[in-house]
């Protein structure tokens, strides 16, 4: 643990821009290990128990409504999951034993919760049946569910005993590893940074953290058994520098820190040479990229969407946003990518089966291609939102040209009888195979857009979420320019545009390389498209 109020110094990896100051807010799936275990007795263990049972029928209620929309979006049989969880939280026996720990252990709601689930989950962990040792994590699910039905109805609760945390609430939040489900799970809005013990660079929460403009450091091993909530942290996203208990002086250098990050993002014109457009994970963030002067949308990571609503998007629900955007960019492209989950992009909902090597699994077009759930909705929906404006059609994770064939015929299928003759259609150039094939494909696709998180990761076989391999996650390799080169003349061939869309794009210090490579587009988080510009226009 890091001594009180002591000036400590920590290097971590730098992942997201900004300067921030706040107190900790510890956050994982681990956060309700330690709770305040002050005294409950007499009439204070009935309260306890009366909020255990506000907080149970809550969840089977939430639970039912999520049944529903399983069963509805997917099918009958996924939605078992949650009814297997609503009979666990309906046990008698369970619910017995819940308040006999309330009277024994004399303890608040969470702890004799936590108590009675833990034990369940050590007893399933220890049987020989693999499929039981498998429930071991529905039991977990539900604890946590309960538990953060209790905390909400006590925001009082003690993290750690030391503070109150509300979810990241102008808070820099400590968390082991950061989700993307983790973090929009959170109050986004409010938080002031985020400092992770894992995750790489390209990883999707630190994807998010960028286009949300939160600062973020990761990298820094232990982190979580070293502060507490409540712990005073400095972070810089722009160094990498975390300082805990900062001394006045540390603190007084913020201000000269933020108006540097301030001045290289004021908006800037497009410059001629390279049109910079913007990636957008949500519908609201048009604005952004208006407000810093966008050319269009380069790449919309739609699942996002999905990921905000915390369930499946009906056809009409995705069309509503999709046209908000169309609309908002006022004849500009725009490019929607293809719901791409699987890899480190999963939520309970979509249904996904748990995979040894998801990376190399069921994901991007080849998960849609066994989807129709997905697929149909979503291609009307932006069939419909392209009468509204220019709409670009993006599929991801493409293995080849039969591949993208078949996409191209199952997409025609699910939007027969309305009129998609506007759509254009490109691929995602990120798995090594499609690069190679790049001729062929740009023979045939209206564009492609290279996605050079994933193409690093799938080229140099290493995690792009793994900050212990992040040494060999290296864009300067040669190799990497020679494919982004082929690509880029197999598009000027064809006469087919190739844009780049990974997060290359945005650092300002490849934007000469890129034009050499012969490549005229990029698409970038709008806070760094001017950053992206100014680069272009130093180019001589
Ligand atoms: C990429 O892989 O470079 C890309 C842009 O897609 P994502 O980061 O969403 O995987
Ligand atoms: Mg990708």
């Amino acid at each position: 643990m890091i001594p009180y109020k002591q000036e400590t110094r920590l290097q971590g990896i730098p992942v997201s821009d900004g300067v921030a100051v706040a107190r900790v807010c510890l956050f994982n799936e681990d956060r309700h290990n330690n709770l305040a275990a002050n005294r409950v007795e007499g009439e204070g263990a009935e309260r306890e128990w009366g909020r255990v049972e506000r907080a149970i029928k809550l969840a089977i209620g939430r639970l039912e409504a999520l049944k529903r929309d399983v069963a509805e979006k997917i099918g009958k049989a996924e939605s078992e999951i949650f009814t297997v969880q609503q009979m666990i939280l309906n046990d008698e026996k369970l619910q017995a034993e819940i308040r006999q720990a309330l009277e024994e252990k004399a303890a608040p709601a969470e702890v004799a919760v936590a108590a009675v689930f833990e034990a369940y989950e050590q007893r399933l962990k220890s049987l020989d049946s693999e499929p039981l040792r498998d429930r071991a994590s529905d039991i977990g699910e539900i604890k946590r569910r309960v538990l953060d039905l209790l905390s909400d109805m006590n925001p009082s609760l003690m993290c750690d005993g030391q503070d109150h945390c509300q979810r990241g609430r102008n808070r820099i939040v400590v968390a082991a590893e950061l989700t993307p489900t983790l973090a929009l799970e959170l109050d986004t809005a409010d938080i002031k940074g985020f400092v992770t013990e894992r995750g790489g660079k390209t990883s999707h929460a630190a994807i998010l953290a960028r286009a949300l403009g939160i600062p973020a450091v990761t990298g820094l091993a232990g982190v979580h058994g070293l502060v507490g909530c409540g712990t005073e942290v400095l972070l810089n996203g722009h160094t990498g520098e975390v300082i805990f208990w900062p001394s006045e002086q540390a603190k007084a250098a913020i201000p000269a820190l933020r108006n540097k990050v301030k001045a290289e993002s004021e908006p800037m014109d497009p410059v001629p040479g390279l049109a910079v457009m913007a990636n957008l994970s949500s519908a609201a963030d048009a604005e952004e990229a208006l407000a810093f002067r966008a050319e269009g949308v380069g790449l919309y990571r739609t699942e996002f969407e999905f990921f905000a609503a915390g369930r499946l998007l009906s056809e009409d629900e995705q069309y509503e946003r999709y046209r908000r955007v169309v609309e908002r960019m006022a004849g500009r492209p725009v490019t929607f990518r293809l719901i791409d989950i699987g890899g480190d992009k999963t939520a309970p909902f979509f249904g996904l089966e748990r995979e040894t090597n998801p990376y190399l699994g069921f994901r991007g077009s080849r998960l849609l291609l066994a989807r129709e759930d997905l697929l149909v909705p979503q291609a009307r929906a932006l069939a419909r939102a392209a009468r509204h404006g220019p709409v670009q059609v993006l599929y991801p994770m493409i293995v080849d040209l039969d591949q993208f064939r078949l996409m191209r015929s199952r997409f025609d299928e699910a939007t027969a009888g309305l009129d998609a003759r506007a759509l254009r259609h490109g691929i995602m150039f990120e798995v090594p195979s499609a690069c190679l094939q790049a001729q062929p494909i740009l023979a045939e696709a209206d564009f492609g857009s290279i996605g050079t998180n994933d193409l690093i990761q799938y080229l140099f076989a290493v995690d792009r979420n793994n900050d212990r391999v992040s040494y060999d996650f290296v864009p300067e390799r040669p190799v990497l320019w020679t494919v982004i080169g082929q690509v880029a003349r197999a598009g000027l061939d064809a006469g087919k545009p190739v844009s780049i869309c990974g997060e290359i794009a945005a650092d300002p210090h490849f934007v000469p390389r890129i034009l050499e490579a012969g490549i005229a587009i990029v698409s970038v988080s709008p806070r760094w498209i001017p950053a992206v510009r100014r680069a272009a226009a130093a180019r001589k």
